[in-house]
């Protein structure tokens, strides 16, 4: 701004000069132009977030303050389809393409919420999907490794969320069931798709005290939470939910 009064200020000498300043005001006006535009834009989708926040978050009991903070950031309206963005902040899971669907923002806070996760923990998410769960568990835990079995999801949540900026997340295509085996034993792991069973390999990749939070069931499904013993698991039924299976690969 104290360049454009100074050129303002100073007396034009040649047409070139004229010139020269009529387009640096262009290139500048536009620059504060758009740039206004953009914060106007996101400032719509803030009131929309902090709305979402209070009345479909914490008003209805998550209390933990780690999660509040993680969806009071995450803008999720980058996490949708373009033509849906104006739903973003609605209390619903929306379609992501290939059938799948980002889960709806109460399911992903009570879920992460019920994994009590901390900031030296290392967590594996099945069923990456959009990558909104991923940068949830990435705004609080130190590492975060998410699996997607349909390969276009798993790319484009990889090139998402490395815009975004989270350094902290490794995604990998490949079948959920396996788990991770490289980065295992992980302190939680959140399954986003619903087997019909526990899977044993995601028990044996857990910490002992680890915690995995999983729906389950084919066609009623309930969300459960296991927590590995030194000797055996515990299982605790949380939620009535509804996912998207959890598929075998073909
Ligand atoms: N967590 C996601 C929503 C997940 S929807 C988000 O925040 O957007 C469930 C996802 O699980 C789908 O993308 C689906 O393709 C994936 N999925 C289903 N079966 C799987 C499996 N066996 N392994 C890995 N991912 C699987």
């Amino acid at each position: 701004m104290y360049l454009a009064v100074e050129i303002l200020l100073c007396n034009p000498e040649t047409p070139t000069d004229i010139a020269m300043k009529k387009s640096f005001f262009f290139a500048f006006f536009s620059i504060v132009f758009v740039t206004a535009a953009i914060l106007a834009e996101s400032d719509e989708f803030i009131r929309d977030r902090e709305e979402m926040v209070q009345r479909q978050i914490a008003e209805r009991g998550i209390r933990d303050e780690r999660v509040l903070r993680a969806l009071r950031k995450i803008r999720r309206e980058l996490f949708v389809p373009v033509n849906l963005k104006n739903m973003a902040y609605e209390d619903s899971a929306l379609p992501i393409g290939f059938g799948q669907t980002i889960s709806q923002p109460y399911v992903v806070a009570y879920m992460t919420e019920a994994c009590d996760i901390t900031v030296s923990d290392r967590v594996l998410e099945i069923g990456t999907g959009s990558g909104y769960q991923a940068a949830v568990i990435a705004e609080i835990a130190s590492e975060v490794y998410s699996i997607e079995l349909i390969k276009p999801l798993a790319d484009s949540a990889r090139s998402r969320l490395r815009s975004l900026g989270y350094q902290n997340v490794r995604i990998k295509h490949g079948d959920g069931y396996k788990g991770w085996k490289e980065y295992a034993p992980f302190d939680a792991i959140i399954v986003t798709a619903a087997p019909a069973e526990i899977p044993e390999e995601l028990i044996g990749q857990l910490k002992t005290g680890g915690r995995m939070v999983i729906p389950v069931g084919s066609f009623f499904q309930e969300l459960y939470r296991v927590t590995k013993l030194s000797e055996g698991i515990k299982k605790e039924a949380l939620l009535p939910v509804v996912f998207v299976p959890m598929r075998r690969p073909k």
